[in-house]
């Protein structure tokens, strides 16, 4: 993940190892043990035990937070607002840490955060650098010349900070502006060498234009933001907002909670101002993809119902064994009948051949009629089956052939998710097509849209079984996982294949029935996986095969 931050996580957690009163008043207490605690009690809401509670807030938001932090300062501390600000900004917005360095040592305090000079010393002119023979601590009398580009132009006007470091307006909008867009830093200290007074707010507004100014801004949000574990800056491109998740502000609740959480808005945002019309906007706010991510790792998507340790280590998995399981991303297979080549070009798993009419299933290539019956176990890497059905003959070859069954399958549940999204979008032109030319309302040819965002977000669910079902140590627990992964597996693959059936006028209520039944059956076995993964978690129920951060260690087992 590229960082706007110079610190790391660890600073940020040492740093708040000291409990944070003010931001308490609002938030729930940050220390672990309370946080768990609202975790296990039954939920009194509507409250999935999948879900975390969180808020989103805008950047006015933080920003009014952020004042209230510094008036605490200012009066506390007796300085002014740019000093207060400067201040809590070095000490990464920990106050009480503050006023106790500060009561020590006001004077440290402030040259360390950039906002005092030390006590004047006897200018030392051998230590500037030859090249810069012109530089001048003070301007002179008569002609100014910049220290920085040696301009003499009598029209220039001479800046500098608190110090008196002059240079030309032109080489501190240049200076700062480049900190600020280049390197996302939004403490510019002087550019005079050895000098570490910063500059004010009112100084960079004064250097730089209003893009410049605006990104300022939003660097100083983002550095509160990393600063409060229990807040996480929206990862979309864009997105200025914030969402406050105390549940997830510790690293060992994410053994027992998937923190996904959503900033609120949708779609990307408008690039420039005024680029959008009205409506286009109010499109983009309807319609646009919701930003949810993860507010316990860096990934930016639902990864329910696995934990970011393990959705993490799996991902890193995939990376390393990119160059293997390439081939298997391919599109095309050829009929294990006949041979011809058949290409994928729906969301449903269940092929037939176009020239030989083999009805077989896409992701273990075993005949259709197999998985039609009870007999459904396309979702098990059975090691005795498999033995005779795949090639695996070293122990090597196994442990990738193993890899490769969840991999496939997580694969496939990604790729069929975009392929049935794409045959929507056709659908949908061909449903409302009927309405014109049928009876139909607008009501009525409007079904299918429920149905295929619960295919959707099913897929995305059974994506992440098949990484949680990968690390799961064998035993009781897994089978139990995986009976309830196969019979959400079996029932998105019956809604999806029912969503490739033709659709003429006369089918429609039928269809529209069918489809509604099976969208409510898909939901309720989601719900199932869903909730029962995290109950698990909650419990300390799973054991894995690998070892997971924030888990016992795995007992050896056969890989
Ligand atoms: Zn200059
Ligand atoms: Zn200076
Ligand atoms: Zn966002
Ligand atoms: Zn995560
Ligand atoms: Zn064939
Ligand atoms: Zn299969």
């Amino acid at each position: 993940m590229s960082s706007d931050y110079e610190f790391s996580d660890d600073d940020v957690d040492n740093v708040f190892d000291d409990e944070d009163i003010e931001m308490q008043d609002d938030d729930s207490d940050g220390d672990d043990g309370g946080d768990m605690d609202d975790f296990k009690v039954a939920p009194k809401t509507t409250r999935k035990a999948w879900e975390v509670q969180f808020d989103s807030l805008t950047q006015a938001s933080i920003e009014k937070l952020m004042e209230k932090d510094v008036e605490h300062i200012r009066g506390i501390l007796g300085v002014d607002e740019s000093k207060a600000g400067l201040l809590l900004r070095h000490n990464l917005w920990n106050k009480e840490r503050l006023i106790e360095q500060y009561m020590d040592n006001p004077d440290k305090t402030l040259i360390a955060a950039g906002a005092a000079m030390p006590e004047p010393e006897p200018p030392r002119p051998s230590r500037r650098p030859s090249r810069k023979p012109k530089a001048s601590a003070s301007p002179k009398s008569d002609t100014f010349v910049c220290s920085i580009c040696f301009d003499d132009a009598p029209d220039i006007t001479p800046l500098s900070l608190d110090c008196g470091h002059a240079a030309c307006s032109g080489c501190w909008s240049a200076y700062i502006t480049s900190k600020i867009r280049d390197e996302a830093e939004h403490a510019c200290r002087c550019m005079a060498e050895g000098c570490g007074l910063v500059a004010s707010d009112e100084f960079v507004r004064s250097a730089v234009d209003e893009d410049t100014y605006v990104r300022f801004e939003e660097l100083l949000v983002r550095h509160f933001v990393a600063c409060m574990p229990h807040l996480k800056f929206c990862p979309y491109p864009s997105c200025t907002n914030t969402v406050s998740c105390p549940g997830a502000a510790s690293k060992t609740s994410l053994t027992t909670v998937v923190p996904i959480v959503s900033c609120g808005a949708r779609g990307l945002a408008s690039t420039s101002s005024g680029s959008m019309t009205q409506s286009q906007e109010l499109t983009r706010q309807v319609t646009g993809k919701e930003h949810k991510f993860c507010f316990g790792c860096i990934i930016d998507s639902d990864h329910r119902p696995v934990v970011c340790g393990v959705a993490l280590l799996w991902l890193k998995k995939c990376r390393d064994d990119s160059e293997t399981a390439n081939w298997i991303k391919s599109n095309t297979k050829e009929c294990s009948k006949c041979m011809s080549t058949i290409e994928k070009n729906g969301g449903c798993n269940h092929m037939t051949c176009k020239k030989c009419k083999h009805e077989f299933c896409w992701v273990c290539m075993g005949p259709w009629s197999e998985h039609g019956t009870a007999w459904y176990s396309c979702n098990r890497y059975d090691e005795k089956g498999g033995v005779d059905a795949r090639d695996s003959q070293s122990k090597s070859r196994a442990s990738l052939e193993r890899y490769l069954h969840y991999y496939n399958r997580w694969a496939n549940h990604e790729q069929s998710a975009k392929l049935a999204l794409d045959l929507f979008a056709k659908t949908e032109k061909k449903m409302e097509e009927m309405q014109i030319t049928s009876a139909l309302t607008w009501i009525e040819v409007q079904f299918m849209k429920k149905a295929v965002e619960e295919v959707d977000k099913c897929r995305m669910t059974l994506k992440w079984t098949y990484a949680m079902a990968y690390y799961l140590a064998k035993g009781n627990q897994k089978d139990l996982f995986e009976d309830n992964q196969r019979d959400l597996e079996r029932a998105v693959e019956d809604l999806s294949e029912l969503l490739e059936s033709p659709i003429e006028p006369e089918n429609i209520p039928t269809l529209r029935q069918k489809v509604t039944d099976k969208t409510v059956y898909v939901q309720k076995r989601n719900s199932i996986v869903l909730e029962d993964t995290a109950e698990g978690f909650l419990e300390g129920r799973w054991a894995w095969n690998a070892t997971v951060e924030g888990f016992e260690d795995p007992v050896p087992q056969d890989p």
